[in-house]
């Protein structure tokens, strides 16, 4: 049965081949191409290393929000691989480029050796209208390709955004940061509560929204708190 799989995916690759979502040409039916091309790959990890991108995130989060560790993956800029992928995993559908985004950043959790005590994920959720409209929760996606190189489990229903707000792209810092005061509540505290969570958003701007979530889920009884996105703004 697999191979005849196999056989019919490549007589399909003859006349629709893969390509990648971000220089367009075909992708090799090997592993390491299952999403990105290996040159589009390298340009993704070339701009700075996760390292230095740990301390700006950090930085950035310290004295807004209470949590242990926080890390991203890569920088997001303008133009950038990164921002090419994320706009691809947002509004073309394509959630398979965030869980290869979310395996990612489970090897970079992994690495940092911070991240041990983690006992579940909990991706940053959508409002249900939004989710209607995308059909999928992107940040749901990243967190199952997290769960695939980690082993923790994503819990979906303690944390709901219960205001539906615009997308905050065109918003100075100060206007970010009121749209996102206590826009989550936090419906199921028991699902939490004693754990170690992990939150997981794409992009990490301000870190309005990651304060705002976290403020919410600190509300559960003997939560810490952990932090992880897939890129943040430099
Ligand atoms: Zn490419």
């Amino acid at each position: 049965m697999r191979l005849l799989s196999k056989l019919w995916r490549g007589f399909i690759g003859l006349f629709y081949p893969r390509t990648c979502p971000v220089c367009g040409d075909i992708l090799l039916d090997t592993p390491s191409e299952r999403c990105l091309c290996m040159s589009c790959r390298a340009d993704l990890q070339r701009p700075l290393s996760p390292k230095s991108a740990h301390i700006l995130l950090e930085d950035r989060l310290e004295g807004n929000l209470d949590f242990e560790h926080a890390v991203c993956a890569y920088y997001f800029q303008k133009d950038s691989v990164v921002q090419k992928l994320v706009h691809q995993l947002k509004y073309h559908g394509r959630e398979d480029i965030g869980e290869m985004l979310g395996r990612d950043l489970g090897r970079v959790l992994l690495e940092s050796g911070k991240f041990v005590d983690v006992d579940c994920i909990v991706p940053v959720p959508l409002h249900k209208k939004k989710l209607r409209k995308r059909g999928y929760n992107q940040c749901e996606a990243i967190a199952r390709g997290i769960s695939e190189i980690t082993g923790w489990e994503i819990e979906r229903d303690a944390l709901v955004r219960k205001i539906y707000n615009e997308s905050q792209t065109t918003m100075s810092g100060e206007q970010r940061w009121e749209n996102s005061a206590g826009i989550f509540s936090l419906d199921l505290p028991n699902k939490i509560a004693g754990k170690n969570v992990l939150v997981v958003d794409d992009i990490i701007t301000t870190g309005a929204t990651m304060a705002s979530c976290c403020a919410e889920l600190s509300k559960a009884q003997d939560v810490r708190l952990f932090v992880a996105s897939v890129a943040c703004t430099c």
